[in-house]
């Protein structure tokens, strides 16, 4: 039997404000608990909101970023329900009149071709607190720092059909945001996560199937795994003769397993209706075209330049468009070094990237400058040292050893290119493998490899190869 799966998403974005949606405290992570919740964070009686100027324009940078419709008026509803680390009793959201309508992002799936995923609608909400169940015997903690951080709520349409879709799609939004410079991203932090839903139906199928929730996932790698997950549940589960129940789940990183959370009949009736004690959010056609003008180059803009200017494949263009620094880099170093934009890709894409992935660092904080890598370009390309050389050129660089000219002088890694040079070597490798040349004469083509490793390896990979090759085959002819 055919399945075919399908996924939305809600992806949770904190935005970015110094202050919080509706109060002056302070948005700051990891400071001590309830330091940083005030009176209205604390849902005293009688405290009133007043809304933070800020979230509505980072709420239509975004729409904009997507191509959706902006509101003229959008309208803050109370989402009703009891929770410990929600004082007031009700949430403040959006409800039937959100802020950013309906809109789309174009995906870059991993084979290179693209997906349009349709985004339904965005809303501003303020979060909850946290409750504590560690370190408190037979008590829960709460900690109101979190309330009223502003969230931005993005719902996308069930347009995803696998789980690496899915991921491609959030990887997209979580650039877009950090491009816009309205979320960090930070994933581990929870200031960007994403609730997936998932459903399962026969190909060929009009109708979806009914759909579980996946709760609060908060790495790109669970996302794919706790949908591949559920995807294989719900499948076997209707094979089996049973029926998916419509709930919500939790993702155990650890078991690799979603379980149970609450079914859709324990589900709140949250009886919305619009906050009395906030008016309506009017947007302007100014304001919009203010916020347009100011708009940045976008990822899937940056992606297309990269392609024309550079040549890039879509595969590289969309990896180094990832993040806007990262972006920046590629564009510097291929500046101030006049070198092949496909070297530099090369080399951020290979040794650079993977070093700073084994230490877990950003490009921003890369201990090998833009300045630094492009000078070791332009010697690969001057041919004063070869490309495997120069990795031992990156590591000195990497190990803060200095600059790339010093580094050369000092480990003696220039490339040899003087022929006489190379020719004396070559005839003593000759003499000193009498046999090997015997058979590579007799036909035993593939010995080449092994004359020019015994070169390499005499002169400390030093020897400019192609002369090399030349001279050998020149020599091994004769
Ligand atoms: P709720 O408010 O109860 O979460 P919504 O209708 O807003 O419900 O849908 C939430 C998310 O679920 C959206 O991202 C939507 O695309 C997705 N979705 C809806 N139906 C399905 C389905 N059958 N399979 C997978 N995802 C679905
Ligand atoms: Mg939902």
């Amino acid at each position: 039997m055919e399945w075919e799966t399908v996924i939305g998403l809600e992806i949770h974005a904190q935005l970015l404000t110094k202050s919080k949606i509706f109060s002056g405290a302070s948005t700051a992570f990891g400071a001590e608990p309830n330091t940083q919740a005030c009176a209205v964070d604390l849902g005293f009686p009688g405290i009133l909101p007043v809304l933070n100027k800020e979230v509505v324009h980072m709420a239509i940078k975004f729409g904009l970023g997507v191509g959706a419709e902006i509101a003229a008026k959008s309208v803050f509803a109370r989402k009703n329900y009891f929770y410990p680390d929600l004082p007031k009793g009700y949430q403040i959201s959006q409800y039937e009149l959100p802020i950013v309508g309906k809109g789309h992002l174009d995906v870059q799936l991993e084979d290179g071709t693209m997906k349009r995923i349709n985004i339904t609608r965005a809303h501003l909400e303020e979060d909850a607190g946290k409750s504590l169940h560690e370190d408190f015997h037979g008590l829960s903690g709460i900690d109101l720092n979190r309330a009223g951080t502003p969230l931005l709520e993005i719902v996308s349409e069930p347009d995803m059909r696998s789980a690496k879709e899915a991921v491609a799609y959030l990887k997209s939004i979580h650039s877009l945001v950090r491009y816009l410079e309205i979320c960090d991203g930070n994933m581990q932090e929870g200031s960007f996560r994403c609730d997936a839903n998932v459903s399962v139906r026969r190909k060929g199928d009009s109708k979806y199937g009914t759909r579980t929730e996946l709760k609060n996932i908060n790495s790109f790698r669970y996302v794919e795994k706790a949908i591949n997950y559920e995807i294989e549940r719900q499948i076997a589960l209707i094979e089996s003769g049973g029926k998916v129940t419509q709930e919500t789940r939790l993702f155990d990183p650890a078991k690799n397993e979603t379980r149970p959370m609450r079914s859709k009949e324990e589900a709140n009736d949250y009886r919305y209706f619009p906050d009395p004690d906030l008016l309506p959010v009017a947007v302007t056609e100014e304001m919009i075209k203010t916020i347009r003008d100011e708009l940045p180059e976008l990822p899937h803009q940056k992606r297309q330049r990269f392609m024309e200017q550079y040549g890039l494949s879509a595969y590289d263009a969309d990896v180094l468009v990832s993040s806007r620094a990262l972006a920046a880099y590629f564009e510097t170093v291929v500046e101030e070094s006049g070198a092949s934009a496909k070297l530099a890709t090369n080399w951020i894409m290979g040794d650079l990237s993977a070093a700073l992935n084994k230490e877990n660092l950003e490009i921003t904080e890369s201990p090998v400058t833009t300045a630094q890598l492009a000078k070791l370009l332009q010697r690969i390309e001057d041919d004063t040292i070869s490309g495997k050389i120069a990795k031992t050129v990156f590591e000195a660089l990497w190990n803060k050893e200095g600059d790339v000219d010093h580094i050369i002088e000092k480990h003696g890694l220039k490339q040899v290119t003087d022929s006489s040079a190379i020719e004396k070597l070559v005839e003593k490798i000759i003499a000193d493998n009498p046999e090997q040349v015997t058979d590579y004469r007799s036909g035993k083509d593939k010995l080449f490899g092994y004359f020019v490793g015994q070169a390499m390896k005499a002169s400390g990979g030093k020897i400019n190869p192609q002369q090399l090759n030349e001279l050998l085959k020149k020599k091994l002819s004769a």
